[in-house]
């Protein structure tokens, strides 16, 4: 088994935004209608100049009235048009963005959920929600914006620089040797700038994430009374975003003064030269005013290139991220062909390990050295043994997180490797040491054991998990549980997961006993619910508890990844083995 190995990706190459392609496939007429709207906008916008010539040098130099009106009618011709194009090439343009983002995120989501646990425990979580978020975001812009702009840009850029020949080839020349004169500054600044703004936002980033750390451990913060410390370094942290904050607006200020006297002085100075072509007769006004617009488009096209093909770059980088995330093969695979699990008649299903042999991906030794254990259907099997001994690790392999490197495990005889992990899964029912509590009400934290279930059903399954507490909630059923919500018990929350196993009916338990003894009570009711849990299926219990053990029909001691002995709890005191001391020493009475 092959441990993820997903990096934090570097590469900047433009190949890999080739991953959108097959996204923006099933959209191709929306580009296309996009594309065209983009060249009729950058047409007009060319036409636009020879419209200020006529005005010119027809209307007014002419002194004709109807000359003027029929150059002004033309030129409010173009510029609705133009306006209608440009909306229309913006709106399919970021609908386009909108959609494939979204289809994106969905594919990535999807992709993720499917990975086993193992992927999990190499790939930060951070990590795969960036990919999720902020490249998806970055890809979305540059689909929904950046590339059109682009686009437009450079045929406006390539057209006006080819009007500017047909305009004057002399002044033309004169223009080309200026822009890059005007424009290269402006570039290198913007550069500068975008870099330090980039440094100015990690630096309140750096805030954030020591001002969240320090919230969370506030009660830490105060009975360690480090509130000086933590004051010094927010406030030394405070003083770094400011200064880079500074740094970046001094060269946005020599930015802002050189577009001005750069741009306005270029201008200026194609007016003067301009100016003397028109003074000796060899040019008209309007061509004069053509050409600087002219000159104009070339120069801001050229400017906009430049500062796009960062955003391209970044986008690159996170397709690349993206397209990684995309490749990562999930460790468990379906078969081609499941083998299809037989019904269960009733009183749960048959389970069976033979010589399991598994390591973890990121050890080398071996978490279990050949296991062999079988449970009879409704049959409560007791698992013991020291931490570390491989309990929690069999009900791993049995959820089928992780494959055994040699051996097999069968289900109702079947061997689980060939089956759908779905199927399998489907099968089992869990409740974990720590029962996760969702943000969501007490009706649907139960529900999560089977989504389709009514009401009434989910009430039945509190009730049969004896989690009469519910009904003291400030709203009952509708009280809103998790992290916002009202904070449940340690014996409240197992309460609620075993409605959630209840409600689920899996024909096997997998129950792994919380190890924090509860309150005389909670611990009553926790066991009560439980013996209704057992009847009727297969259990197999991660025990801590000596009424536990004393329920099961069967106790499998585990020791080094190996079962060391089996029997009722009276049989394996009186043998007095690692058993006997396990329960002199962990059981918790009840
Ligand atoms: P138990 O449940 O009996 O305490 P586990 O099945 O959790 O024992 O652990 C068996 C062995 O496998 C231990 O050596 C443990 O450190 C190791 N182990 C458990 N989970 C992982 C994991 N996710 N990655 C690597 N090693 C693990």
């Amino acid at each position: 088994m092959e441990p993820a190995h997903i990096r934090m990706v570097k590469s900047r190459k433009l190949s890999a935004l080739a991953v959108l392609f097959p996204y923006m496939r099933p959209y191709r007429l929306r580009a296309g209608g996009a594309a065209v709207a983009l060249a009729v906008a950058a047409a007009l916008v060319l036409l636009l100049g020879q419209g200020v010539r006529q005005l010119i040098d027809r209307g007014f130099a002419s002194g004709d009235a109807t000359h003027l009106n029929q150059a002004a009618i033309a030129m409010a011709g173009i510029v609705l048009a133009l306006g209608i194009t440009t909306g229309a090439r913006f709106y399919l343009v970021t609908w386009l963005g909108e959609r494939v983002a979204a289809d994106l995120r969905i594919a990535l989501f999807r992709h993720v959920l499917r990975q086993s646990p193992g992927f999990f425990e190499t790939m930060r979580t951070g990590d795969v929600l960036t990919r999720l978020t902020n490249d998806t975001s970055q890809l979305q812009s540059l689909v929904g914006s950046a590339v059109s702009q682009w686009l437009r840009s450079a045929i406006l850029a390539l057209g006006a620089l080819v009007m500017l020949v047909v305009t004057s080839g002399k002044l033309a020349a004169l223009v080309i040797a200026v822009v890059p004169l005007v424009v290269g500054p402006l570039i290198l600044f913007g550069r500068r700038e975008r870099k330090l703004s980039r440094a100015a936002q990690d630096r309140i980033a750096d805030l954030g994430a020591y001002a969240e750390e320090t919230i969370n451990a506030i009660t830490t913060v105060q009975a360690f009374t480090h509130e000086p410390v933590d004051r010094a370094v927010f406030g030394a942290r405070v003083q770094d975003s400011v200064e880079a904050a500074l740094r970046r607006s001094r060269v946005r200020a020599w930015l802002i003064s050189a577009v001005i006297v750069l741009g306005f002085g270029a201008i200026t100075l194609s007016l003067w030269v301009g100016g003397l072509e028109v003074v000796h007769g060899r040019m008209s006004g309007g061509e004069l005013s053509a050409f600087v617009f002219y000159a104009v488009v070339v120069a801001s096209s050229v400017a906009q290139m430049s500062e796009l093909w960062g955003e391209v770059q970044r986008a690159a980088g996170s397709a690349d991220r993206i397209a990684e995330l995309l490749r990562e093969e999930p460790a468990i695979v379906v078969p081609a062909v499941p083998l299809a699990l037989p019904p269960v008649v009733g009183g749960g299903s048959s389970l069976r390990f033979q010589d399991v042999v598994f390591r973890y991906p990121s050890r080398t030794n071996a978490a279990l050295e050949g296991v062999s254990l079988s449970v009879a259907p409704g049959e409560t099997v007791a698992l013991v043994g020291p931490s570390g001994a491989g309990k929690t690790t069999l009900f791993q392999l049995l959820l089928r997180f992780y494959d055994p490197v040699s051996g097999r495990i069968l289900l109702d005889g079947v061997d689980i490797a060939q089956a759908d992990p779905a199927a399998v899964r489907d099968r089992l029912g869990v409740v974990a040491q720590e029962p996760v509590i969702f943000g969501a009400s007490v009706l649907d934290n139960i529900r999560y054991g089977r989504p389709g279930a009514t009401d009434t059903e989910v009430r039945a399954a509190a009730r049969a998990a004896a989690a009469g507490f519910v009904e003291d909630l400030p709203d009952g059923y509708d009280t809103f549980l998790g992290e916002r919500g009202v904070r449940l018990s340690g014996g409240q929350r197992q309460r609620i997961a075993i409605a959630r196993a209840i409600l689920r009916n899996a024909p096997v338990l997998l129950l792994d006993e919380a190890t924090s003894a509860l309150d005389a009570e909670s611990e009553a009711a926790v066991q009560h619910a439980l013996t209704i849990l057992a009847r009727n299926r297969t259990t197999l219990v991660i025990a801590h508890r000596l009424a536990t053990v004393r329920r099961a029909d069967r106790i499998v001691v585990l020791d080094h990844g190996q079962v060391v002995a089996m029997g009722t709890h009276d049989q394996l005191v009186r043998d007095g083995g690692l058993y006997a001391r396990l329960a002199e020493l962990q059981f918790v009475a009840a």
